[in-house]
């Protein structure tokens, strides 16, 4: 752990507000936003920069707004809007009448701009988009001047009111600041302020042709609200200059601090709204909310809770510099939480029909089990148990190797608060070989789990009487990506290019404890070994279940690593 990392919530970020709040600084007053552009849905990076923002203000007593940077209509939509409203409330925040747009500012801006053409400090540049890279020079050569940027006052006044007026087509011109073309920081090479966009706005309609750049937006919009701190991730250092310039040359009501902090990178996944957008638009997964996406309404779908996305933003902390995250932190998260609260159950995922062959034909007995061991108060249920049950193909072995503890021939184990059984007789299908059934005897003396005689057994099975069964649909996930950093490309191939097959398992004769019949979308529970699932909310009917699996019991992987 670095200075820069967090324990315990204080962090570099705390440090530089605590220290503004002690000189009172902005009047004692800490103001944040969390300012998504609504251009797609909001991913498990988002979540960070959400618990940051509100969670500061909620620390210090402060206020955080929820505005929508929306300035490039080409790229956005209402969709959108309200699923990041519905995104942000389900983690947990409240922006209560703190609901922003930048667009509210469109006005605001473009006297902003008027004033920066009036003092000499900004121009309407005629080059086009291809012309104006070719001028800015690179990191080693300084710039050129554009032929345009000594018009008059009075010519760029005129020129920019007929931009909006809409004189002009698309990219024939732009506003730009007057800085300096031989600036070290290309950024600051007279950047593009205004341009043309015919397109209509999902907000303002067809009220604009011209729109505002983010450089010059964000800040303002910042400056416009109040804002005291304006938190933002790593690649944003070098625009920091710019917010700045134009905050000074403009009479801004306040001047935000722009402060940078590192983005959340998650091992064998990706986190850019392009990427997601291109895996979504081609297929590869079904919609925004597929349950192997890491987008927020993806987790949810998946039965991740806001809670355990919260922990995991405290836990991975903050810090100045990039790193990545290992996912197996977000699957740790998660089933703290869930083992917690979640109710345990029965279900087979893969069953195996078992005929228990000295137990009473059409008897039932109802067994106890406990809901949560973890919660006390969360009681008993009874679970059916008769002459047929169904086990996990996995739990049988007509071959076991040394270290298979759990049934084979001749062997005895427990089934979860029921009885100690013994195989007698494996069946297969004729022609495949393939074990379809088996045949065990019981022992009545062992009822609840446990030999009166004291005898032990290996193994505690977790099973499912076949008369009582629920049927479910049951989707098993994987990583999404096989490779650890599927951003990094090697000898040509793209994250496209390790697109995990096996992420989506279905599996479509589940049999379940009868409990769950009547879980509805949403309901999560814990199926005894299998790990943690939750009711799907959009497939699940009642009648024909549908589960997602959230997560396993164990970290699956790092099993496997250590293994190998
Ligand atoms: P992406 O990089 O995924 O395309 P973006 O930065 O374009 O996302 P915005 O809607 O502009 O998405 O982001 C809103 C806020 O969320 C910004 O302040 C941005 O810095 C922050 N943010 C985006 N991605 C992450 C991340 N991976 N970790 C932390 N914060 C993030
Ligand atoms: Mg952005």
């Amino acid at each position: 752990m670095t200075e820069n990392e967090t324990t315990h919530g204080s962090n570099f970020i705390t440090t530089i507000i605590e220290a503004d709040l002690k000189t009172n600084k902005n009047d004692g007053r800490l103001a944040t936003r969390f300012p998504p552009e609504p251009n797609g849905y909001l991913h498990i990076g988002h979540a960070k920069s959400i618990c940051l923002n509100f969670g500061l203000a909620t620390t210090y007593n402060g206020t955080c707004n929820l505005r929508f940077d929306d300035t490039n209509p080409t790229k956005e939509d209402v969709e959108y809007v309200d699923a990041i409203m519905a995104d942000v409330r389900w983690l947990g925040f409240d922006w209560d009448n703190r609901l922003h747009y930048a667009s509210d500012y469109f006005e605001q801006l473009y006297d902003f701009a008027v004033h920066l053409i009036r003092t000499g400090n900004a121009y309407v540049d005629d080059l086009n988009a291809d012309e104006i890279r070719q001028y800015r020079g690179t990191l080693t050569e300084a710039g050129t001047n554009s032929p345009w940027r000594n018009r008059s006052v009075e010519e760029n006044l005129n020129l920019f009111q007929r931009m909006r007026a809409g004189e002009f087509e698309d990219g024939s011109r732009v506003l730009r600041a007057k800085i300096d073309m031989g600036h070290p920081n290309l950024i600051m090479r007279d950047p593009t302020l205004y341009r043309i966009r015919k397109t209509s706005h999902h907000r303002t309609g067809d009220t604009w042709c011209i729109y505002p750049m983010y450089d010059f937006t964000h800040c303002l919009s910042d400056s416009i609200e109040g804002i005291t701190h304006s938190l933002c991730t790593l690649e944003f250092e070098n625009n920091r200059a710019l917010y700045d310039w134009v905050l000074d040359h403009v009479d801004a009501p306040c001047h935000p601090q722009q402060i940078e902090f590192a983005r959340l990178n998650l091992s064998y996944t990706v986190l850019s709204k392009r990427k997601l957008i291109q895996l979504v638009d081609e297929g590869h997964v079904n919609g925004w909310d597929d349950p192997r996406l890491p987008t927020i309404c993806g987790l949810r779908r998946r039965g991740y809770t806001p809670e355990a996305l919260r922990n995991f933003c405290d836990r991975i902390g903050l810090a100045k510099r990039d790193s990545v995250v290992d996912v197996a932190l977000l699957e740790f998260s998660v089933r703290e939480d869930l083992n917690k609260r979640a109710p345990r159950a029965m279900g087979v995922l893969r069953p195996l029909k078992v005929v228990i062959e000295n137990y009473p034909e059409g008897q039932v007995d109802e067994l106890e089990a406990v809901n949560n061991p973890e919660d006390p108060d969360a009681g008993v249920r009874k679970a059916p148990f008769s002459s047929e049950i169904y086990i996990e193909r996995d739990d049988f072995m007509e071959n076991p190797p040394k270290k298979f503890f759990r049934l084979g021939p001749g062997r005895e184990v427990r089934l979860r608060y029921a009885f100690f059984v013994t195989c007698t007789e494996v069946i297969k299908d004729e022609k495949t070989g393939e074990v379809v059934e088996l045949r065990c005897t019981y022992d009545p003396a062992t009822r609840g789990g446990d030999a009166p005689d004291g005898r032990k057994v290996k193994a505690t099975l977790h099973w499912v009487s076949a008369a009582h069964a629920v049927d479910a649909e049951v989707r098993l996930y994987d990583r999404l990506f096989s490779k650890a950093n599927p951003d990094e490309k090697v000898n040509g191939k793209t994250y496209m290019d390790f697109i995990n097959p096996e992420a989506l398992e279905v599996l479509r004769s589940c049999k379940l404890e009868p409990c769950l019949a009547d879980a509805g979308p949403g309901y999560f529970c814990q199926f005894e070994r299998m790990g943690y699932f939750c009711v799907d909310v959009k497939d699940s009917k009642p009648g024909a279940l549908v589960f997602n699996r959230t997560v396993t019991l164990r970290d699956a992987w790092a099993k496997l690593k250590k293994k190998s």
